[in-house]
C-alpha cells in the first residue's frame, strides 16, 4: 500500500474518532439536530438516486417530514428491489450474487471499494448488505471513540509510535471469520491495517489453537462473543494464556453479569457490549460506567416500536426495532426492520454522554451448543458458525436447527420456490460438515437434513428461534 493512501486512512479514520467524540458532547439538543440534518441529507439522497424510494416517498417534502412519516422497510422489500434500492448505477444484485459464490479471502472487497455481508433472517430470504468500506470506516470510528470504555485517544500517540518503531499492536477478532459475515466482526477487521492490524480467529478453531495464537499476537483489543471470552478468561486464570488486553469488547451474544465478572477478573480491564447488526452496522457501545448501551444517535437511529410500528414507551421492551444508518448511502436502509427486543432509557448517564441508551438486547435467539466426545468431555460448537455455514448455500430460504440430544442435530431447511431440493440438501450438509470438521466434532454428530414447508415459531415470543438446543451439560 502507498504511503499517502496509507496515511490518508489514518487520518479519515482519526478524524472521524474526533468527530464522533466530540459530538457525543454536544448535549441532547445538539445531537438530535446533527442526525436530523443527516436523515434530511440521507433521505434527499435516496429520493433523487434511488427508484424505489423515489417512488415510496412519492408526497414526502424531504425538508419538512417527520421521522414518522417515512414507511418503514424490512428484508423482503429490501430484497424484491434490491436494484432499485441501490444508489451506484452498475451495481446490480445478480452480481453481486455471483461474487458471494466466489471463493476469496476473508476480508475480500468487490470491485475494490464495497464490502457485502449476508445474513440469514427469521422470515423470508437471507437479506444481502452493501457498504462502501468508508461507510464502515466511519461507523466503527463512533464505536471506537465512545464505545471502548476508556479513552482510546490517550492511545493514540502509542499506537502510532509503536507502529513506527515496532510491530504495531493488534485488534484480535474472535468470531466466524469470512468474506460476508458481518457485524462487529467485519467491521472491525477494516480497520486500516497499520493503525491497528487485526487478525482473525474462527471461533470454531480449538480453544487450545486459539490461546496459543493469541499468546503468539498479543492483542491490544479483543473483539469476541461472551461464551469464547470466559473460555478466554478461564485460560488466563489458569495461566495458560497470557495477554494484556487494554480493550474488551463483546459482540452479538448476550453478555450475562457473571461472564462479564468472570472476564473482568481474568484479565483486569472493563468488558463493553456492542449493539450491532450487519444491516446498521455499529448502532451502540457501552461507556465506561457499563450501564446500557448508548446509541450513537447523529449516526444511527434506533426506534423501539410495537407489533403496529408505534413508538413503545420509554424502559418498555419493544416488539421490534426500525433502525437508520445515516451513513449508509450506496444501499440507504431508513426505517429497515430487525426483530431484535429492546428497551431504551433516556436517564441521564454519568460518562455525561447525552445519548438514549439501549438497556437490554433479547434478540440474540441462538442457543450454545454443546458436542458430547467420545470420551465423555463436552466441546461447544458455535451456533454462528453454523448459521454463517447453512446461510451461504444458495437456495436456502429459511432454515431451524435443533439440538435434543448431544450427538445429533436436526436441521429444517425452506427452500427457495426455485431451489432444487436434493442439490440445496446436498450442498447443506457438506457446508455443515465443514464447520463440524473445524471445530473438531465431525465424527460425534450426526446430521438430519430435512426440507419443510414452514418454521415453527416459539410459542411464546411468536419470533423465530433459529438454534435451539434442549439439552445442556451440567457444569
Ligand atoms: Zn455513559
Amino acid at each position: 500500500m502507498g504511503a499517502f493512501l496509507m496515511m490518508s486512512q489514518v487520518a479519515h479514520l482519526v478524524g472521524y474518532m474526533g468527530v464522533a467524540k466530540l459530538g457525543g458532547f454536544k448535549g441532547r439538543e445538539g445531537i438530535t439536530r446533527v442526525s436530523e440534518r443527516r436523515l434530511r441529507r440521507l433521505v434527499r439522497y435516496a429520493m433523487q438516486r434511488s427508484p424505489f424510494y423515489a417512488k415510496l416517498y412519492r408526497g414526502i417534502n424531504p425538508d419538512t417530514f417527520r421521522l414518522q412519516d417515512l414507511p418503514p422497510i424490512n428484508k423482503q422489500t429490501l430484497m424484491e428491489n434490491f436494484d432499485d434500492i441501490i444508489t451506484e448505477p452498475g451495481l446490480k444484485l445478480r452480481d453481486v450474487e455471483t461474487w458471494i459464490g466466489n471463493e476469496k479471502p476473508s476480508d475480500a472487497t468487490l470491485n475494490n471499494r464495497y464490502k457485502v455481508f449476508k445474513t440469514s433472517g427469521s422470515s423470508g430470504k437471507a437479506a444481502i448488505l452493501v457498504y462502501d468500506i468508508k461507510e464502515i470506516w466511519k461507523s466503527t470510528a463512533y464505536e471506537i471513540a465512545r464505545g471502548m470504555g476508556g479513552n482510546p485517544f490517550l492511545d493514540l500517540p502509542r499506537v502510532f509510535f509503536r507502529g513506527l518503531i515496532r510491530k504495531p499492536l493488534g485488534v484480535a477478532v474472535i468470531a466466524v471469520i469470512g468474506p460476508h459475515h458481518g457485524t462487529a466482526s467485519g467491521m472491525f477487521s477494516l480497520i486500516p491495517s497499520f493503525f491497528l492490524p487485526s487478525k482473525g480467529f474462527s471461533v470454531n478453531s480449538s480453544d487450545e489453537k486459539i490461546v496459543e495464537e493469541l499468546n503468539r499476537f498479543d492483542p491490544f483489543t479483543i473483539v469476541a462473543y461472551p461464551t469464547k471470552l470466559e473460555m478466554l478468561a478461564h485460560a488466563q486464570l489458569e495461566g495458560k494464556l497470557d495477554i494484556r488486553p487494554k480493550y474488551i469488547k463483546t459482540i452479538s451474544e448476550v453478555l450475562t453479569p457473571s461472564a462479564k465478572a468472570l472476564i473482568e477478573k481474568a484479565f483486569g480491564v472493563g468488558v463493553r457490549d456492542t449493539y450491532a447488526a450487519s444491516e446498521a452496522a455499529v448502532m451502540a457501545g457501552e461507556c465506561q460506567q457499563s450501564n446500557g448501551l448508548h446509541i450513537h444517535e447523529d449516526v444511527c437511529l434506533v426506534e423501539p416500536v410495537d407489533k403496529h410500528g408505534n413508538p413503545v414507551q420509554e424502559g418498555e421492551l419493544s416488539h421490534k426495532v426500525y433502525v437508520t444508518n445515516l451513513l449508509k448511502y450506496v444501499q440507504p436502509l431508513i426505517r429497515y426492520e430487525l426483530e431484535d427486543v429492546v428497551s431504551v432509557t433516556n436517564e441521564p448517564c454519568p460518562c455525561g454522554m447525552q445519548t438514549p441508551r439501549i438497556e437490554a438486547v433479547y434478540g440474540r435467539n441462538f442457543d450454545m451448543l454443546w458436542v458430547k466426545m467420545a470420551d465423555g468431555s463436552f466441546r461447544h460448537l458455535h451456533p454462528q458458525g453454523v448459521d454463517a455455514h447453512i446461510t451461504l448455500v444458495k437456495g436456502v430460504k429459511n432454515y431451524q436447527v435443533i439440538q435434543e440430544d448431544f450427538n445429533r442435530l436436526k436441521v429444517y431447511i425452506l427452500l427457495d420456490p426455485d431451489a432444487n431440493e436434493k442439490k440445496t440438501l446436498v450442498e447443506v450438509k457438506k457446508s455443515l460438515l465443514h464447520t463440524l470438521k473445524e471445530t473438531g466434532v465431525e465424527n460425534a454428530v450426526s446430521l438430519d437434513i430435512t426440507s419443510v414447508t414452514d418454521i415453527l415459531r416459539d410459542p411464546v415470543s411468536q419470533k423465530i428461534r433459529r438454534i435451539i438446543s434442549r439439552v445442556q451439560p451440567a457444569f
